[in-house]
């Protein structure tokens, strides 16, 4: 059933995603994010929860350092437990960002009122959700919270088998 639904042909694409605290802490939210996940056509490959140390969430958001949102951002994502997923499907990347809204509330609830930040997130910090924003760095988020995942040994495998739907 599921495979009938991928677009065959069409090579998968790997990225990160991340279900933050907030949504986390409230079991219908993450069943509803868990729901938009199944919706669009998106395979879990991996799934985690994990609770980061405050030297895990600086060195992941390191880019961030010294912007005025930084103590209070690397201070949430460590604030509790997050559950951090790596998703395939075409496009995945793009698609899931897009599912995910702007970075601020406020934007999303004017410009994607049915994205998952419009609906479900509280503040411009405590926004929901996070995805990779590039092939390079949805690897390096991969290694970051799956290091035992190694991403071309799965497309070698694992990619062709999904794309022809055996
Ligand atoms: N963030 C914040 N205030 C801002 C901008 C960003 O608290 O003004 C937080 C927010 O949680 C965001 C994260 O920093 O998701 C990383 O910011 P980025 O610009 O990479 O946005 P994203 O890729 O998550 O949309």
């Amino acid at each position: 059933m599921l495979l009938t639904t991928l677009r065959r042909g069409k090579a998968l694409q790997l990225t990160l995603a991340i279900v933050k605290p907030d949504a986390v802490a409230h079991p219908l939210i993450l069943e509803a994010l868990h729901q938009k996940i199944l919706e669009n056509n998106f395979i879990v490959i991996r799934s985690r929860e994990l609770v980061w140390k405050r030297q895990e969430s600086e060195r992941f958001y390191a880019e961030h350092a010294g912007r005025f949102f930084y103590q209070r951002l690397v201070e949430y994502m460590s604030s509790g437990p997050m559950q951090a997923y790596i998703l395939a499907r075409d496009d995945a990347i793009s698609r899931w960002r897009e599912l995910m809204g702007p970075t601020k509330v406020f934007r999303a609830r004017y410009t994607s009122p049915s994205s998952m930040r419009a609906l479900y997130g509280l503040t411009d910090t405590r926004n929901t959700t996070h995805g990779s924003d590039s092939v390079e760095s949805a690897h390096r988020e991969i290694a970051f919270f799956f290091p035992e995942f190694n991403v071309r040994e799965w497309m070698e495998r694992s990619e062709p088998f999904f794309r022809t739907g055996h």
